[in-house]
């Protein structure tokens, strides 16, 4: 198949199918930029109503640059990778003030920025700046390793090495932006990981994977992610209608949100008694009403599983204690404010507001 026909038939099924979603409406690079970021290893579903949130609170990347972190990190809640909002407002701050606000137009300038990998900045500079750059995403690799019938697994240096080759053959020099589009729409909506619609594909006769009955088959990914988990209790310390919170400040997930005091173990059977606490609980345990512990309740990540357990600590009216340095006591209102992992927040929803 020649790379005109490839790139053609991609564009004209595109033109017909895709879905119509708002960064697509647009060639604004800040509109595209928060797109993109927000939905890396998110669905559009969830995503969509996140984007639309950053879009209308931060209409300009000056906005975005001038807000409190802990209010974007907040609005950012529940989409997890935190690093991704972190990055995204650092980066803001840099084009606003050290850019005089002028978004960066090429691929190598964009790849500079703090949070833009090779796949982002393909991204902008084609869909911004109609830059003949390849963008090379899991629908990418699936879409051509299935047409021209490449077995290399994508997670090899090999294997990333043909696919962007490849992807750079292919792309259409006229209209990048399009093809681009095309290809991670098609990759996304019709030639999917388990159910490709294969009979009204418009690569029927010519993919090499549907010819050999190698469609399941490709792409080849041998790298298994290995999930880790973790044992965490976490000791939710009450006074005088206030809950203690702490800030996460160490390089770990959930950077800069707000949990309670968490106490981790290896293992899931630790008791009360067996746990590493530290003087100041103790010193709280022993002066208060303890509750038993919540079921464990398990919350997925990526990357992670965690089993979590809740205690309450009920301390007398106006006990003093000294406080780590990132636990403080805040009031009802105050937390409903604080940006909070879903894990966290879900449990004080259900705990304090049945
Ligand atoms: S024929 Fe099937 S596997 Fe090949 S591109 Fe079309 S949908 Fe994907």
């Amino acid at each position: 198949m020649n790379n005109k026909f490839f790139a053609e038939t991609l564009i004209r099924w595109y033109t017909h199918q895709h879905r119509d979603l708002p960064w697509r409406q647009t060639r604004n690079p800040y509109y595209i930029w928060l797109s993109e970021i927000i939905l890396q290893q998110t669905r559009v579903a969830q995503g969509l109503p996140y984007y639309e949130r950053f879009v209308s609170t931060y209409p300009t990347i000056t906005d975005l640059a001038n807000a409190p972190e802990q209010e974007v990190i907040r609005l950012w809640q529940g989409l997890g990778y935190y690093s991704r909002a972190r990055n995204l407002h650092q980066t803001a701050k840099h084009i606003a003030y050290q850019l005089n606000g002028v978004f960066p137009s090429t691929y190598n300038e964009l790849l500079k920025l703090k949070g833009i990998g090779p796949y982002t900045a393909a991204a902008i500079a084609s869909f911004a700046f109609d830059e003949a750059v390849a963008v090379v995403d899991g629908n990418v690799y699936r879409v051509l390793a299935r047409v021209f019938g490449v077995d290399l697994d994508i997670a090899s240096s090999q294997g990333q090495k043909k696919f962007a080759q490849l992807a750079a053959e292919l792309i259409s020099i006229e209209q990048p932006a399009l093809y681009n589009q095309a290809i991670m729409e098609f990759g996304a909506v019709h030639c999917t990981p388990t159910s490709p619609d294969c009979l009204l594909c418009p690569f029927q006769g010519v993919c090499a994977a549907n010819l050999t009955g190698r469609v399941a088959h490709l792409p080849v990914k041998i790298k298994k992610t290995k999930v880790r988990v973790r044992h965490f209790h976490y000791f939710i310390l009450m006074k005088d209608g206030q809950l203690a919170m702490n800030l996460r400040t160490e390089r770990d997930i959930w950077q800069q949100l707000y949990d309670f005091y968490l106490v981790e173990t290896e293992h899931s059977d630790a008791t009360l008694d067996s746990l590493p606490l530290p003087s100041f609980l103790q010193q709280a345990l022993s002066q208060s009403v303890v509750s038993q512990p919540s079921e464990t309740i398990t919350h997925i990540l990526s990357h992670q599983r965690i089993q979590a357990r809740f205690w309450q600590v009920a301390l007398p009216p106006g006990f003093d204690l000294e406080l780590p340095s990132s636990l403080r006591f805040f009031t009802q209102e105050e937390i409903d404010e604080l940006p909070k992992p879903v894990l966290v927040s879900t449990y004080w929803k259900a705990r304090f507001f049945e």
